[in-house]
């Protein structure tokens, strides 16, 4: 059934919801089959990207129909940039809108936010603060700031949102290739200090973006301090496109699409059951 965000105040502190971006046919069957045969609930998302790929109505009628296998299905905004687009997700069935005012000022960001939440009358709302390095979609940022604890607070009791995405370290979009050369040059680590003073302040359930590249155990700990949402990008396209690339190079004679296609829903169908035995999620529909 389709549902909207609060599913996570149950998940906080316990387990964390897979939000798995999708922009096809193919990534939403293999992200929805493995979740049904783990029972697990899911967020699926789409970005203004994806949106403008597929068309709201497709992927707005294809996730109501993923959602009737009976297990709890979030369709969600990820990184709305526009209102224009927080209201056709509104109109066309979205139950859950995130809007990404990361980059404006504070207060225009707090009254953006204020904004989209009545706008969205029943669905969740998620903000986000302070900046996520790497590249998603259009989105571009090439410094990395923390999300800073007081302002978190600040932020959450003035907008009213429903959960709050923190930057602790996390990368959109990055190789793992890229995550242990910078390792060795920078010393990227995430920031639990940081992220357990936000989860002493906010109430809310937690959200990391950019959760490809994190490791089991720092997942289990980021979870124990707060965080119920984990999107994951980067891994379904690393998947898909792998496999794809594979197939072809073996079966350079084939040229019928579905033959192409079966692999590597099955290789994103495989990261996708992987993360949510690291969430904790499974048995939990
Ligand atoms: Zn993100």
């Amino acid at each position: 059934m389709l549902v909207n965000g609060n599913i996570l105040k149950k998940a906080k502190g316990k387990y964390a919801v897979g939000a798995f971006d999708i922009n096809n046919l193919e990534m939403l069957k293999a992200v929805i089959s493995a979740c049904v045969e783990e029972r697990s609930p899911v967020i699926i998302q789409t970005t203004e990207g994806a949106i403008r790929y597929a068309g709201i109505e497709y992927l707005a009628s294809m996730a109501k129909i993923a959602a009737l296998q009976g297990i709890p299905v979030v369709l969600h905004l990820d990184h709305g940039q526009q209102l224009d687009t927080v209201k056709a997700c509104i109109a066309h069935g979205y139950t859950s809108i995130m809007f990404d005012g990361s980059h404006l000022p504070f207060d225009k960001n707090v009254a953006t936010m204020k904004k989209v939440v009545s706008l969205a009358k029943g669905r969740t709302v998620e903000g986000e603060l302070g900046v996520i390095l790497g590249k998603e979609d259009n989105i571009k940022s090439a410094k990395n700031f923390y999300t800073d604890p007081n302002a978190a607070e600040l932020f959450v009791k003035k907008t009213g949102i429903d959960s709050l995405a923190v930057a602790i370290g996390t990368k959109h979009g990055l190789s793992k290739k890229d995550i242990s050369e910078g390792m060795k040059k920078h010393g990227f680590r995430l920031r639990f200090d940081i992220l357990k003073e936000i989860s002493e302040r906010v109430d809310v359930p937690l959200v990391l973006h950019g959760g490809s590249d994190v490791a089991p155990a720092d997942i289990k700990k980021c979870i124990r301090l707060g965080v119920a949402k984990i999107n994951i990008d980067t891994d379904l396209r690393v998947a898909f496109t792998k496999s794809v690339r594979e197939f072809i190079k073996k079966n350079p004679e084939v040229y019928d699409p579905r033959e192409m296609l079966k692999p590597a829903m099955e290789s994103v169908k495989k990261v996708v059951k992987k993360k949510v035995r690291e969430f904790g999620s499974y048995n939990k529909a």
